[in-house]
């Protein structure tokens, strides 16, 4: 008679329309080996048995879109996120610049843009506070960044600088830089004269994030950039222990890469370790609506977000196409409705199986505005969607006063992120967080792609409320549908077969009051059986 390795008993939630449920699941070298009842595996021989009573197991919750390496860049320095005033502004600067060394340079990450009416932040606004040290704080969407005079010195950005993608550095009436930089190539200028982050220090954020993340219940996730070093570091990560979730790397091909920066992504592929690995290729066909660089069918209220990242959008067609053509899953960032439906008519062409195989071959991300015509165009093509309630939630006022809502005008507010409407004509729709442009909390980012309003802010007005989704469908954008949007039949399940990666909860998800969905507590996650108990029970990083 078999021995199973562990027997793990609860209320167990499948997400398998074929076997909903089930209360107790048996484990052999890291799969799902048996599932039954109580009563069954009672028959069962195993060498440890892990019993939850009646808390709720199910599949492990997979993030699919995440950046927790880069994610040390991006929310390098202080927190500015809670800044909404030129006075705090200052306030902060100053403070932030006080507790740095003499000289050395004032990083500041997540600064909303309306904290500056009517036009984009600059050095000036920084000048004010910080003189001698060199600042350079990363916008909210991540997109954009603004440095001080002394930093635009020592990085020698004078304003004349040509661009392989939609970058920019803003030059005032006299053709001097403001400040302000614009998508990526524009802030690299600025990345190159300043201190790297040494790789230990890389490596303590990495594990810090990944265990904050097992923490809130999540077992994988899907990193969808690029970095240096970045097989090194999760390699030296993986030597230290198991990491606390899986990951998937997505890395991501830029406008203007070189022939051999793609072939050598393109050998990447299929490489892993034991709780990571490369699958597919992340693309990106515009910026945000934020930064003016979405791609968008018709301009914003400032007359920007009118052109692709790509400055001839046919060289990410042959980019995609040659990937298709190699069997390379693609995930392209599309923001902007012309953007959005640029990516579809190229996935179009493609000759991967997709939607006939119930494996979507390619997937978009974000999807922030779309207009009904192109509502149904997801399933025609074959194209899942990964989307990220919280974008909408946090950064999104319900009365139209936030930079996104302005920017795109009264007509269009009513487009944003339908979830609702694009998952209701079949499409295979991913949740994720995007962190850290959102919180990663998975439970958070379900409440509010429920609410479509704050969780715990039953006074606020929601943004577009018939576009929210059902709990079991934003379950299922972590579990069975993200699995799906990747093509992966090992996971998303608990079925025979699948990996034993499982999230345990204290309450019914399913049941639980969305508001209230941040007072239930993870218990456990399991990977490949191997069990983990969060840090504490009440997990960090609400
Ligand atoms: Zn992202």
């Amino acid at each position: 008679m078999t021995t199973f390795d562990t027997l793990i008993l609860g209320d167990i939630r499948t997400m398998n329309p074929e076997m909903s449920t089930a209360e107790a699941v048996a484990v052999i070298n890291g799969e799902i080996a048996w599932l039954g009842t109580r009563a069954e595996a009672e028959q069962l021989t195993a060498q440890e048995t892990q019993d939850f009573g009646t808390q709720m197991i199910l599949p492990g919750f997979v993030d699919a879109h995440i950046h927790p390496i880069l994610g040390a860049e991006m929310a390098r320095g202080f927190d500015l996120s809670e800044v909404t005033t030129t006075q705090q502004l200052d306030d902060a600067l100053t403070q932030a610049a006080a507790s740095t060394g003499e000289g050395e340079w004032v990083f500041a990450w997540g600064l909303d843009p309306t904290v500056i009416a009517d036009r984009n932040i600059c050095a000036a606004d920084i000048d004010r506070s910080v003189v001698d040290q060199p600042v350079f704080i990363r916008m909210f969407d991540a997109h954009s960044g603004v440095v001080n005079s002394r930093a635009l010195q020592l990085s020698g950005v004078d304003g004349t600088e040509q661009f392989k993608s939609q970058s920019e550095v803003e030059i005032d009436a006299q053709g001097k830089p403001t400040g302000f930089l614009k998508e990526w190539e524009a802030m690299n200028l600025v990345n190159q004269v300043m201190p790297a982050i040494p790789f230990e220090t890389r490596l303590e954020l990495f594990l810090e994030v990944l265990e904050s993340m097992a923490d809130e219940g999540i077992t994988g996730g899907q990193i969808l950039d690029r970095t240096d070093g970045m097989l090194d570091l999760v390699r030296a990560a993986e030597e230290r222990g198991e990491l606390p979730i899986r990951l998937t790397f997505s890395p991501w091909i830029m406008p203007g890469d070189q022939d051999e920066i793609i072939t050598e992504i393109i050998d990447m592929q299929g490489t892993t370790g034991r709780r990571w690995g490369v699958d597919g290729v992340k693309l990106m066909i515009d910026g945000t609506i934020d930064n003016g660089t979405s791609w968008l069918s018709y301009p914003d209220i400032n007359g920007q977000s009118t052109r692709p990242l790509w400055l001839d959008p046919a060289s990410y067609r042959e980019v995609l196409l040659r990937l298709d053509a190699q069997g390379i899953r693609t995930t392209t960032h599309a923001i902007g409705d012309a953007g959005v439906e640029y990516v579809l008519d190229v996935i179009a062409e493609t000759t991967q199986p997709h939607a006939a195989d119930d494996k979507p071959g390619h997937r978009i991300e974000h999807i922030e505005t779309l207009p009904d015509r192109l509502v149904p165009r997801f399933t025609e093509v074959g194209a899942a969607v990964s989307m990220q309630p919280r974008h909408c939630t946090l950064f999104c006022a319900p009365d139209g006063s936030d930079n996104w809502s302005q920017r795109l005008g009264d007509d269009r507010r009513k487009d944003a992120w339908r979830t609702n409407s694009i998952r209701q004509t079949g499409a295979v729709v991913a949740i994720g967080s995007d962190w850290p442009v959102a919180p990663s909390d998975p439970l958070a980012v379900i409440a509010e792609g429920e609410l479509r309003r704050q969780v715990g802010k039953p006074e606020t007005e929601p943004v577009v409320p018939d576009e929210a989704l059902s709990r079991e469908a934003l379950i299922a954008g972590y579990t069975s549908d993200r699995a799906r949007s990747w093509g992966e039949t090992d996971r998303g399940m608990i079925a025979n077969g699948m990996l034993a990666d499982f999230t345990i909860f204290d309450q019914d998800v399913f049941a639980v009051d969305a508001d209230d969905l941040p007072t239930v507590n993870v218990v456990a996650t399991i990977i490949g059986g191997k069990l983990r108990r969060p840090a504490n029970t009440a997990s960090a990083a609400r």
